[in-house]
C-alpha cells in the first residue's frame, strides 16, 4: 500500500484509521453479514449508525438542545437553494461576498428573493475578508449569510458579524469541525462533508429549531424542506447511508483525538509551519493577508506561471499531490484539513525549501 500526501481541496484526504475501519466493515458490518451500502435505511443497524453519528456530532460541538441536525443530499450546493427556500419568509436576505462560494450562494438566492450584498472583497480579489465591524445589515432581512472559510481563495473570518436578532447563516464546508464552532451564534450552519469529514454528496445542516417551520417558499420541493427532513430524522427518503456511516467514523476519530479544541491546536500548528515558511521565502508568496488566512486552504504563488507549473509537477512526482491552485486563481493551494498529518506539512515545507534552492 502506498499512501501519498493529498492536498486536494475536496474531495479530500480522510484519516487513514477511518478508511481502515471502513475497510474492516466493508463486506460484513459488525457481523450482520452485509455492508452498510446494502443495508435497509429502515433497519435497526442503520438507525443506530445515524443516531450515534448525530449524538457524537452534538457532543463534539457541545450543541445546544434547541438545534436540529439534518443529513441532506446534494452537497453544499443544494443548500444554496434550500436556505432561501426555507428561511426567506419575508423575501429578503443580506449576503457577505468573500469569495466564489458566497458569490455562488447569493447568485442562487436571487432566484428566490431580494439579495443585498452588504460587503464584498471582490475588489481585492478576495485576499482578505471584509471587515465585519463596518457592515450595516438590513433590519428586515430574514438572515445574514456568509461563507466562513472560502476554500478557493483561502480567506476566512476569525470574527463573526453581530447581526442582532437576524439569524446568521454560515457555510462552514471547508472548516467543518476543524476547530470548535459556537453553534449558539448561528441560526444555521452547514457544510458539504467532503472537505473535512467524509465522502462527497452529503451536507450536514445544523439549524435552530424556531427556524424550522411549515412556512416555506411556494414550490419548495419536499427533498429540500427542512421541516420535512428534520421530522423524518433525515430518513424522508433513502439517505446516503454509507456517507453518514463514514462521517460517524470521523466523529469517533475526532473524539478519540481529544475533540475540537485539540484538533484546532494541531491545525494551528500545521498552518503556522506553512505560513512561517512562506513569509520568509524569497520565491513563494502567500496569497492571503495576515488576519484573514485560512488554517485549511493555503494558496501561494511564485509569480511566474511556468515556475508554478514546474512546482506542481515536481511536487506531485515527490508524492505531494493536488497542489495545483483552483482553475479560477492559478498558482498553488495546499489544503491541510484535519486528516492531513503534521508530517505531511513538514514534507511539503521541506520540498518547497529544496525547490527554492534549486530555482533561486
Ligand atoms: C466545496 C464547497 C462547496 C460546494 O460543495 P458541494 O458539496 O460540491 O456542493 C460549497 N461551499 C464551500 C465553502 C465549499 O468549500
Amino acid at each position: 500500500m502506498t499512501r501519498v500526501y493529498n492536498f486536494s481541496a475536496g474531495p479530500a484526504n480522510l484519516p487513514l484509521s477511518v478508511l481502515e475501519e471502513a475497510q474492516k466493515d466493508l463486506v460484513d458490518y459488525k457481523g450482520c453479514g452485509m455492508s452498510v451500502m446494502e443495508m435497509s435505511h429502515r433497519s435497526k443497524d442503520f438507525q443506530e449508525i445515524i443516531d450515534t453519528a448525530e449524538a457524537d456530532l452534538r457532543e463534539l460541538l457541545h450543541m445546544p438542545e434547541n438545534y436540529r441536525v439534518i443529513f441532506m443530499q446534494g452537497g453544499a450546493t443544494a443548500q444554496f437553494a434550500a436556505i432561501p427556500m426555507n428561511l426567506m419568509k419575508k423575501g429578503k436576505a443580506d449576503y457577505i461576498q468573500s469569495g466564489n462560494w458566497s458569490k455562488k450562494a447569493l447568485g442562487e438566492a436571487k432566484m428566490y428573493g431580494e439579495v443585498n450584498v452588504v460587503a464584498s472583497s471582490e475588489d481585492c480579489n478576495y485576499t482578505k475578508v471584509p471587515d465585519v465591524k463596518a457592515m450595516k445589515f438590513s433590519d428586515d432581512a430574514d438572515y445574514v449569510y456568509l461563507c466562513e472559510n472560502e476554500t478557493v481563495y483561502g480567506a476566512r473570518f476569525f470574527e463573526l458579524p453581530d447581526t442582532g436578532d437576524v439569524p446568521l447563516v454560515s457555510d462552514v464546508s471547508s472548516m467543518f469541525l476543524s476547530e470548535p464552532h459556537d453553534v449558539s451564534k448561528y441560526g444555521l450552519l452547514y457544510g458539504g462533508v467532503q472537505k473535512n469529514i467524509g465522502p462527497a454528496g452529503l451536507a450536514i445542516v445544523i439549524v435552530r429549531e424556531d427556524l424550522v417551520t411549515e412556512e416555506v417558499l411556494p414550490g419548495t420541493p419536499s427533498i429540500l424542506n427542512y421541516k420535512k427532513n428534520a421530522d423524518a430524522g433525515s430518513l424522508m427518503n433513502t439517505p446516503n447511508c454509507w456517507d453518514i456511516y463514514m462521517c460517524g467514523l470521523t466523529f469517533k476519530w475526532l473524539k478519540e483525538l481529544g475533540g475540537l479544541e485539540k484538533i484546532k491546536e494541531i491545525n494551528e500548528r500545521k498552518a503556522k509551519l506553512l505560513y512561517d515558511y512562506l513569509d520568509q521565502s524569497k520565491l513563494f508568496t502567500a496569497a492571503v493577508e495576515p488576519g484573514s488566512r485560512s488554517l485549511m486552504n493555503v494558496p501561494f504563488v511564485t509569480g511566474d506561471a511556468d515556475l508554478d507549473a514546474k512546482f506542481v509537477a515536481e511536487s506531485a512526482a515527490a508524492g505531494l499531490k493536488s497542489l495545483k491552485g483552483h482553475r479560477s486563481v492559478g498558482g498553488m493551494r495546499a489544503s491541510i484539513y484535519n486528516a492531513m498529518p503534521e508530517e505531511g506539512v513538514v514534507a511539503l515545507v521541506n520540498f518547497m525549501e529544496k525547490f527554492e534552492k534549486e530555482n533561486a
